[in-house]
């Protein structure tokens, strides 16, 4: 336990003080914590690596970290189901399910997350054929509000299951899960540039004939990055050194160009064009959990809306053309992934295949500007936001776009009766009373 200290986010745009952090290291213990907070009437958030752009893990009272419950409980290889700790890093969990012989279906662009953080915002990868990694869960044990244990799954408990799959650490803290494995696999990755109107023509192709696709657009360049990963027969890895000048260039020669960028903003327009033009051709196969993750340590603020998945080229060639017109000073890539639909209450995937976007802003450049108008582009598309990312939603437009959030606020409001999950930031955004 560590008492008063700031605490911030990794891009550094959430600060606050928490009372005590507490590192609970048995599920018992975690019963103890919420039934104090009961009894004392303080507020819990739960932690896990502090990487989602919004507040969701601000609190003046307990913060509590799940960083001692932490590995693989157990493999089922015959179900393909792995047991595993709620605290477990994606990074620690790839390489455990890699010894055993297994991996993750999918993951998004980095791996330093937690897995019930992850999960429970929404996280997702790329490949119209895979969720968000909610999906990959099969069952949960929950640390219920009232501090009683509940176990839910999609055959037990299934309303409980649908809501707290996407919940943001609002239905009480998410212990241990079951999730679907597979046999680890050897991908191929291709990295390689086209222009926009060749990415237009064959967008529906490499959606559909890449089990992982995903491109980036550059401000100001008909120049678009696409990434591929298909699984290959073949056995021979040869990732690590394309993966070290891949990052190397992405982090060491990213970060020189975003200071440039900071100091001389104009310049960004001509560094967005550099950074297109300099796409390089790379290829690598490996295992998934080493092909999937990548480093990030050049900071910045993101915000991403999913729309329906049919407007993705809409939606880009539109973004692309205000950012020309508002002259935005912007050299950050665009990042656009597919995703398909789920069934989870307020999963930004719920019920339609989606087509993400996401826009970044180095730390330290303005970005309220562009992020309005990119996000008015995007609701336009009834564009639903990532929980873990910017965004300057309400409750009114939610309710248009999320058809089941009254069920989720209702449920919370049984199992919460004394709102311990929530936070200034939650009250105001749900309107929770
Ligand atoms: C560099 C970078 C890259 C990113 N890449 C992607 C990407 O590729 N795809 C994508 O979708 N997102 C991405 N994100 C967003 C990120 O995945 C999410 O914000 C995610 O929630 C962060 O996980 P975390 O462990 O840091 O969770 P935190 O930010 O610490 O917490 C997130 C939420 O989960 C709750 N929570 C955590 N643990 C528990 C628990 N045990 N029980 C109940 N509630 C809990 C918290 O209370 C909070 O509401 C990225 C973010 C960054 C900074």
């Amino acid at each position: 336990m560590k008492s008063s200290m700031l605490w911030k986010n990794w891009s550094g745009s959430v600060k606050f003080n928490p009372k005590e952090v507490m590192y609970p290291s048995t599920i018992d213990e975690i019963v103890t914590i919420v039934k104090k907070a009961n009894s004392e009437k303080k507020k819990i958030r739960v932690v896990g690596s502090s990487h989602s752009f919004t507040p969701l893990i601000a609190t003046n009272d307990y913060l509590i970290s799940l960083d001692r419950l932490n590995g693989i409980i157990s493999i089922d290889k015959e179900a393909q189901i792995a047991e595993i700790w709620a605290g477990t890093k994606l990074e620690q969990l790839g390489h455990e399910l890699y010894e055993a012989g297994y991996s993750q279906e999918n993951l998004g662009d980095i791996n330093v997350q937690s897995v019930a953080g992850a999960f429970l915002t929404g996280t997702h990868g790329t490949g119209i054929s895979h969720g968000i990694l909610a999906t990959q869960i099969e069952m949960m044990t929950i640390v219920l509000p009232t501090g009683d244990v509940l176990e839910c799954s999609k055959t037990k408990n299934t309303d409980f299951y649908r809501a707290i799959g996407v919940s943001l650490g609002l239905m009480g803290i998410v212990v241990k899960l079951k999730i679907r494995i597979k046999p680890a696999t050897t991908y191929r990755y291709e990295s390689k540039k086209v222009n926009f109107r060749e990415l237009s023509s064959n967008l529906e192709k490499y959606k559909n004939e890449y089990e992982h696709f995903e491109f980036y657009l550059f401000p100001y360049s008909e120049n678009v990055q696409i990434k591929m990963m298909n699984q290959t027969r073949s056995k021979k890895h040869s990732y690590k050194y394309e993966k070290w000048k891949v990052a190397t260039i992405e982090n060491k020669a990213f970060w020189l160009l975003s200071e440039f960028s900071r100091n001389f903003p104009k310049s960004s327009h001509q560094i967005s064009k550099i950074s297109a033009s300099s796409v390089p051709s790379s290829s690598m196969i490996g295992p998934s959990h080493e092909l999937f993750a990548t480093i990030r340590t050049v900071k910045f603020n993101e915000m991403e809306y999913s729309i329906p998945a049919e407007h993705m080229k809409d939606a880009t060639s539109e973004i692309q053309e205000e950012i020309i017109q508002k002259q935005f000073n912007v050299h950050f890539p665009i990042e656009c992934r597919f995703v398909k639909k789920d069934n989870f209450l307020i999963s930004p995937a719920s019920m339609r295949d989606s087509a993400y976007i996401a826009i970044h802003m180095y730390k330290g450049m303005p970005h309220h500007e562009y992020f309005k108008r990119i996000e008015e582009i995007l609701q336009s598309y009834n564009g639903r936001p990532h929980w873990g990312k910017m965004h300057t939603m309400n409750r009114e437009k939610l309710l248009n776009l999320y058809p089941l959030l009254p069920n989720f606020l209702n449920m919370r409001k049984e199992i919460d009766k004394n709102n311990i999950f929530v936070n200034a930031y939650l009250t105001k955004l749900f309107e929770i009373e």
